[in-house]
């Protein structure tokens, strides 16, 4: 599953929603920000001054890190807490 990850922590598995570094991002390239983040309306990717527009706003709004998928307890300041799951998976990255 994209974006999806999963550590052990005390014994109990966790699954983590991995995410962007906003500040990270916006200090790359303009050229890397080619092909990364796309309209949830058209499916199309966004221009490289799209993406940094996106990413100033996102940033405006205090938020430092942004999920890749779907996270239903994401905070945009440190990320995913985690989902304790039943089975044992990769490492996690941390951000
Ligand atoms: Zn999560």
């Amino acid at each position: 599953m994209s974006g999806f990850s999963a550590r052990k922590e005390a014994g109990v598995t966790k699954s983590m929603h991995m995410g962007i570094c906003v500040k990270g991002y916006l200090k790359k390239p303009l050229s890397e920000m080619k092909n990364v983040f796309f309209n949830n309306n058209t499916g199309e990717f966004l221009s490289t001054q799209e993406a940094r527009d996106y990413l100033l706003d996102e940033l405006s709004k205090g938020h430092l890190v942004i999920p890749i998928g779907q996270c239903p307890d994401w905070d945009y300041v440190h990320g995913c807490p985690g989902h304790v799951v039943e089975n044992a998976g990769k490492e996690a990255q941390p951000c």
